[in-house]
């Protein structure tokens, strides 16, 4: 039987597209979340670099079959992708900086290859959903196996991805009329994560995407609500609650 999610209305306006990174950091606070429908992005980081090179060969590992020299692979991927731009944003413009990460990056490509993948089908899936004029939901998942089951590989500790995957939940199920499972687990720690979300719970992250599109498209201003989160806001030059945040933290 369909799965079918009724999408909460929206206030017209102009075209608003909604990533699984903008939910999560619009979940988390906010004014960063709505700070990126105006540009304002947290720089390149290491570990984002890192993160997107595991990616990069894990996909080749599942596309192609197992790796034999990951740190060539790297090399490879990095040449081969946008990762080469984002080189020097990422502060990595020095091979003695570069090596590292990817012998970091080839570590967890082999903790990888210890985990089970019978059953897998696809890698990096684009999720891609028109919820309302203008409206689009956007992600990418890292593999998909049978079931459907969603799952999505972290290079750091797994900490609190229910919220990114319960995102990619709605959008596959809005796309494909049926509920999936959805998994995530950390490379690094091996701790995991998996859940079958309800229809009732994807029913309310669409509920809170739709609050989120229509902030943006009426201009209200939005809560800013301080964390450990701070550290990467592009905003927090700007931001006392953020100041104060980071003075505690630090
Ligand atoms: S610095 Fe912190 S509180 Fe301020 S906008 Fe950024 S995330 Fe929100």
């Amino acid at each position: 039987m369909a799965q079918v999610i009724e999408f909460p209305p929206i206030h017209p306006g102009d075209p608003v597209l909604v990533s699984a990174t903008t939910y999560i950091a619009y979940r988390r606070c906010p004014a960063q979340g709505l700070g990126r429908f105006r540009g304002r992005y947290p720089p390149e980081s290491k570990a984002s670099f890192r993160g997107g090179l595991t990616h990069g060969l894990i996909a080749r590992h599942l596309q192609s079959g197992p790796i034999d020299d990951p740190e060539h692979a790297a090399r490879e991927v990095i040449g081969s992708t946008n990762l080469n731009n984002k080189i020097t944003a990422a502060g990595l413009n020095r091979p003695s900086l570069l090596g590292p990460v990817i012998s970091e990056a080839s570590d967890l490509y082999r903790r990888f290859t210890k985990l089970p993948v019978d059953q897998f089908e696809r890698a990096e899936v684009a999720l891609l959903c028109e919820v309302a004029d203008g409206v689009t939901l956007i992600g990418q998942v890292d593999a998909v196996f049978t079931g459907p089951l969603l799952r999505d590989w972290k290079t750091g500790p797994l900490g609190d991805p229910l919220e990114q995957l319960l995102f990619y939940a709605l959008v596959w199920c809005l796309q494909e009329k049926t509920l999936p499972r959805v998994e995530a687990i950390s490379l690094q720690t091996g701790e995991s994560l998996t859940q079958t979300p309800s229809l009732f719970e994807l029913s309310v992250v669409a509920a809170r995407v739709a609050d989120l599109v229509n902030f943006v498209r009426r201009s209200i201003e939005p809560e800013r609500r301080a964390g450990p989160w701070c550290r990467y806001c592009p905003l927090w030059q700007e931001c006392p609650e953020g100041q104060a945040a980071l003075a505690i933290n630090n």
